[in-house]
């Protein structure tokens, strides 16, 4: 739906993608054929993920280790209009076993709890139509969904950007760009307690 579908682009987004490739020390590459699509590649080589800093999150709580970090089977809605955002949450989500949908705005997520049973909603603040706070006040106020837990996911998270939260009736939040081992025990923590955890936070540190 963007207008570059409509009218085209720069060509500028390649060209960046290789400079970037390049000072990354990787590779790009293209494979095309014509009237059957391409295949755009790069290599870059990464460090591996160290698993010990990833435990230091929750050293000091001890009721999670990685291990139970399993969404398995858990309905989230992530109500978010950035498409990146949304693809990036749904595929940290489901692969961790969760069954994710996408609302992208608070009208479309109230639309979607009133019809699909979902767990737990994770609200992105600023949206069009409907923004995260207005959605949550309306779920709240509307009996057959007023108990589904909402977490914010916001890059405001002030102590009076917190308060805003939790009074339109949120149960925590989590800062973005977030830290999936935060956001996961945000979701665990929330779906198991169905309490507010705003007193925990699950601000990056
Ligand atoms: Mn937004």
């Amino acid at each position: 739906s963007s207008t570059t579908r409509k009218f085209g682009g720069t060509g500028m987004g390649l060209a960046i993608c290789k400079k970037l490739v390049c000072l990354m020390g990787g590779e790009i590459g293209v494979s095309s054929t014509f009237g059957e699509g391409s295949c755009f590649w790069m290599i870059i080589p990464l460090p591996l993920a160290d698993h010990q800093d990833a435990g230091q999150l929750s050293s000091t709580d001890e009721s999670i280790s990685n291990k139970e970090t399993s969404l398995a089977g858990i309905h989230i809605l992530v109500a978010e209009d950035n498409v990146f955002n949304q693809q990036v949450a749904k595929g940290l989500l489901e692969y961790e076993g969760a069954i994710v949908s996408i609302a992208e705005n608070g009208k479309a997520a109230i639309a979607h709890l009133c019809s699909e049973h979902t767990d737990v909603v994770l609200m992105d603040i600023q949206m069009p139509e409907m923004d995260g706070l207005e959605a949550t006040k309306l779920i709240r106020e509307s009996p057959s969904i007023a108990n589904i837990p909402i977490v914010a996911m916001t890059a405001n998270a002030t102590q009076s950007d917190i308060e805003k939260y939790q009074t339109s009736g949120m149960n925590g939040y989590i800062s973005k760009p977030f830290d999936p081992d935060l956001l996961f025990r945000a979701i665990l923590d929330i779906v198991s307690s169905k309490e507010q955890v705003f007193g925990k936070g699950f601000a990056r540190s």
